[in-house]
């Protein structure tokens, strides 16, 4: 019987990965999680993937790459994964995941559960979302050409993302609830010397505002709690994204914010145990880096399962 793999996440990673272990023969199972196809689904349009000449909407991408998948023999299970535990069996280590529908054992685990962009908890945001409100500038600046945006946060991501989007955009507003940064002064420097920047300090956005697509922002002085309407066409946030790795917490390395560190290339400290996208980037957090991540964790995991035969 061929060896066992599971894929834990059905993002890019996951689904690379799943293309790559089903298609080298391996008998591959993809926990597909709560959000089935991962981030991209919660976006439109997306021009920055590879192959894709007009642009091809992340519901579609994502679903193209699990039929892919499918093809070549991965099974998909649309459950979450809720823990694991190692052991051994023979002179080989065995994997036990536990998910919704019961305990399962593999030979080898790809953990691909991505990160949360953190938004602000507005009531109906969610309807905004790729529609005026964004979490990546990368992916996103480029539809604001001559336009008008909203830059939230005060580290140094929201600060390294308001330059970027100034490429694009007329005019890019930081808005803060306070005067008080966590950015690095030199940062906050080069912000400052932007002429495309304006600051909004000691605001808060209280309502996003629209028919279909944001049009204006409801914005809250905390000193003088005034709320006033102000006309926008777009709002990033950018105040940190949330890794999903709760399910191995105190069992696999992980720096202070949760995202997991693979030791030997993609391999965790955990021989048989391999990682893969946003779970461990906090630095490219794009579905291309991610799908490279997929095929190289695959091919890591391919290759260490044939050393312990
Ligand atoms: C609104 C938005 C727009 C974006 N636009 C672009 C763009 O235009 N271009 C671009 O390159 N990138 C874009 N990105 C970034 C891109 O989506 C991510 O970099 C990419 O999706 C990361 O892929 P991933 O496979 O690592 O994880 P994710 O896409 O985060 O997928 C994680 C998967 O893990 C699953 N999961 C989590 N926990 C568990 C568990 N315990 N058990 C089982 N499954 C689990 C989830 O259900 C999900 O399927 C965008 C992101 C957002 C939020």
């Amino acid at each position: 019987m061929s060896q066992k793999i599971a894929i834990i996440g059905s993002g890019p990673s996951g689904l690379t990965a799943g293309i790559y272990t089903s298609r080298a023969n391996l008998d591959t199972t993809i926990f597909l999680g709560i959000q089935p196809g991962g981030q991209l689904t919660t976006t439109t349009e997306i021009e920055n993937f590879p192959g894709f000449v007009n642009g091809i909407q992340g519901p579609e991408l994502m679903e193209n790459m699990q039929k892919q998948a499918e093809r070549f023999g991965a099974k998909t299970k649309f459950e979450t994964v809720r823990d694991f535990k190692y052991g051994v069996s023979g002179s080989k280590p065995i994997f036990t995941l536990t998910h919704d529908s019961g305990e399962t054992t593999y030979d080898a685990v790809i953990i691909a559960s991505g990160a949360s962009a953190r938004y602000l908890n507005l009531p109906g945001e969610e309807k905004y979302i790729g529609r005026g409100y964004h979490s990546c500038a990368t992916c996103d600046g480029f539809f604001y050409k001559n336009k008008e945006i909203i830059v939230i946060g005060a580290g140094d991501s929201a600060m390294e993302e308001a330059n970027f989007l100034t490429k694009f955009a007329s005019k890019v507003y930081i808005v803060h609830r306070s005067e008080n940064f966590r950015a690095s002064k030199i940062m906050i420097e080069r912000a400052k010397t932007n002429p495309k920047i304006e600051w909004l300090l000691n605001k808060s956005i209280v309502s996003l505002n629209g028919e279909t697509k944001i049009g204006s922002v409801d914005l809250k002085d905390s000193l003088t709690k005034e709320v006033t309407n102000f006309p926008i066409d777009g709002v990033f946030v950018a105040i940190g994204h949330i890794p999903n790795t709760d399910f191995v917490k105190g069992k696999l390395s992980m720096n202070e914010a949760g995202y997991l560190l693979p030791k030997n290339r993609t391999m965790s400290e955990i021989e048989g145990i391999f990682i893969a996208g946003d779970v461990e980037d906090t630095i490219y957090r794009q579905a291309i880096t991610a799908a490279g991540d997929g095929c190289r964790a695959a091919m890591d995991c391919e290759k260490w399962l044939e050393s312990i035969e």
